[in-house]
């Protein structure tokens, strides 16, 4: 999508301190973090969260779940948060959708 700033990031049109990248997936340090160890993950096809999921993105899905701990392991996570917001009453800002993976020192409940 042309107009989506993780789009464009996933593009290298807007610069990213990348941590993680492969066929479907990109990885990247939040620039606003919220915790010690803040990445967000992005599909690169552009969806635009869990409510514009398709039956043929299962799979896709299925490999992001496990992208997740070798993440948290690649930055030797002992524990962390993973949060997807989904529409604006959600708390999303950004419109392709991402997994949100805090860790390091201890987080507080929830
Ligand atoms: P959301 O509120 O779940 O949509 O999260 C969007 C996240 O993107 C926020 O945590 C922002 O700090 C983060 N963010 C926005 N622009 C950039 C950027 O250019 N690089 C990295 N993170 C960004």
């Amino acid at each position: 999508m042309t107009d989506c700033l993780f789009c464009k990031i996933v593009a290298g049109e807007i610069p990213s301190q990348t941590v993680f990248e492969d066929d479907d997936f990109f990885a990247f340090r939040d620039i606003s973090p919220k915790a010690d160890t803040h990445l967000l993950l992005i599909p690169k096809k552009h969806i635009v969260n869990l409510d514009d999921l398709q039956p043929e993105d299962e799979a896709l899905m299925g490999k992001m779940m496990l992208t997740v701990p070798k993440l948290a392991k690649q930055e030797n996570l002992e524990g962390y948060r993973t949060i997807t917001n989904t529409g604006a009453k959600g708390g999303q800002e950004v419109f392709h959708m991402h997994f949100h993976i805090l860790g390091g020192s201890k987080l507080p409940g929830f």
